[in-house]
């Protein structure tokens, strides 16, 4: 599917006369390394956005808890509607009543390689991994480094969720989940309280 059928669904939940978020538009350089991006945002209910380009776009999930680096950790990861890919850039604050109305800040970023195989050991497309509903790569990130997996169940509500789940041996050392209101940004060094002030004055 194109990007710009794969966005319809990001874009009609926005109204861009009102929210600094991207519109899409933009093309994106296409880099050796497919990008990823987690952002916190502190809308009506904290969670974190876990997103991975895929092809054009940012496949998206919303995580509640975060990810976490203890491997001993399975963090619900529930789908949302594909990102445009210059997202990964975008930090300040939704406007109160808008969708998802209330403070961004990049949390991490960086580049993953796409690790998935068959039973047998064979690589699989990332892409129709995903389809299939287990995908694991690795994330070369600023904070998040290793491989993780998504894995697809069907939620008791009947719809489909995921699970994040780091790969390897567990810790114990009790720094698996970031706290997000302490939590800094990636790209300005600033909190989600730091980010609220300085753009909802604007
Ligand atoms: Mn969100």
């Amino acid at each position: 599917m194109a990007a710009e059928d794969r966005l319809r669904t990001y874009r009609g939940k926005r109204d861009f006369e009102r929210t600094r978020e991207p519109s899409g538009q933009a093309a994106r350089e296409d880099g050796d390394r497919p990008r990823f991006v987690v952002q916190i945002h502190d809308a009506r209910r904290m969670h974190f956005d876990f997103r991975l380009q895929v092809g054009d776009v940012l496949r998206s999930w919303s995580i509640p808890k975060g990810p976490s680096t203890d491997p001993g950790d399975k963090r619900l990861a529930v789908p949302t509607e594909d990102h445009p890919l210059d997202y990964e850039n975008f930090e300040g604050v939704i406007p109160k009543g808008e969708y998802g109305g209330g403070t961004v800040i990049v949390w991490d970023h960086g580049t993953y390689e796409p690790a998935s195989h068959d039973r047998r050991g064979r690589p699989v497309d990332f892409a129709e991994s995903l389809e299939r509903g287990h995908a694991t790569f690795r994330l070369n990130g600023t904070k998040l480094h290793g491989e993780y997996a998504l894995t697809r169940f069907r939620g008791s509500d009947g719809e489909d969720a995921w699970l994040l789940v780091r790969k390897g041996a567990a810790r114990s050392d009790g720094h698996g989940t970031p706290d997000p209101r302490r939590a800094r940004s990636v790209r300005s060094g600033r909190t989600l309280a730091q980010v609220a002030a300085a753009d909802g004055e604007e």
